[in-house]
């Protein structure tokens, strides 16, 4: 099995170091372990992820731990870039400076509002979902006129709090996987969510259903914030894909995909 999301402490709100989130990768049998921390430009997510300028000593730090252990797993390096359209430029430039091994995208704030944390106004369910869901997927939706990222991460993430989204919002979510198909970008199957109050992977078993028939490839993701975290879930994960009609997964190395067993 493969993690393509895991965090570190350089995020703040992550724990434990590099190398132990690859040793606890090792013990559980995880054939390959991305590293695919936070880098936001976002005001409100400074604190919670790590400066541009630690962006070298992070990819460094990974080379080094896939050179040291590459006879027991192979160590693989991307960042998950918060969207954020007035940012794009400085997220291109990064891509392009780093030899990182895939880029992930995702969507944490709205209009600076972020959708992500319990003290936010929609963790707190002081907003409603009618006006999250719509421009959350404006936000999906432009993020996808972009090509700088490989792969979209946690995919409907508004519904963690157990918000879940309308008729029209979930129909907007299945229309946002046409462009996806359309831009040839992998969609993350992330298993945090089974442990906040939606108790579900991102993207939903419908959304899943809809990637394998849009043949659009799945990475499968942790987002572990804690080295006991990593790989969580997986065997639940990998009974979703097989419903879903999966039949491998897909990896990315030096932001190549590559095909990958589902097993
Ligand atoms: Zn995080
Ligand atoms: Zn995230």
């Amino acid at each position: 099995m493969i993690d393509y999301h895991v965090h570190t402490s350089l995020c703040n709100h992550a724990t434990g170091t590099m190398e132990q989130y690859v040793r606890a990768a090792v013990a559980k049998g995880i054939a390959t372990l991305c590293f695919l921390d936070h880098l936001t430009f976002q005001e409100g997510g400074r604190t919670n992820a790590m400066f541009p300028r630690e962006v070298p000593m992070y990819v460094n730090a990974a080379r080094r731990l896939e050179r040291q252990y590459r006879d027991q797993i192979s160590v693989r390096v991307g960042l998950e870039i918060d969207f954020s359209p007035r940012h794009v430029d400085r997220c291109i430039e990064i891509v392009n400076t780093f030899d990182l091994d895939v880029v992930g995208s995702s969507v944490h704030f709205l209009d600076g509002e972020d959708v992500v944390t319990r003290r936010s106004a929609w963790g707190r369910g002081e907003i409603s979902a009618d006006e999250v869901y719509p421009k959350y997927l404006g936000i999906l939706e432009s993020m996808l006129d972009y090509d700088y990222f490989d792969v979209i991460c946690h995919l409907d993430l508004p519904k963690k709090y157990n918000q879940r989204p309308s008729p029209s919002a979930a129909q907007g979510f299945l229309d946002v996987l046409e462009k996806i198909r359309e831009r040839d970008l992998a969609v993350e199957l992330n298993t945090s969510g089974f442990h906040y109050p939606v108790k579900e992977a991102f993207p939903s078993p419908e959304l899943l259903d809809r990637c394998a028939q849009l043949q659009i490839p799945v990475v499968v993701g942790s987002d572990a914030h804690t080295p006991e975290t990593v790989g969580r879930d997986f065997d639940r994960a990998q009974d979703l894909l097989t419903v879903a009609g999966y039949r491998h997964l897909t990896g990315f190395s030096h932001r190549q995909r590559e095909i990958v067993p589902l097993q």
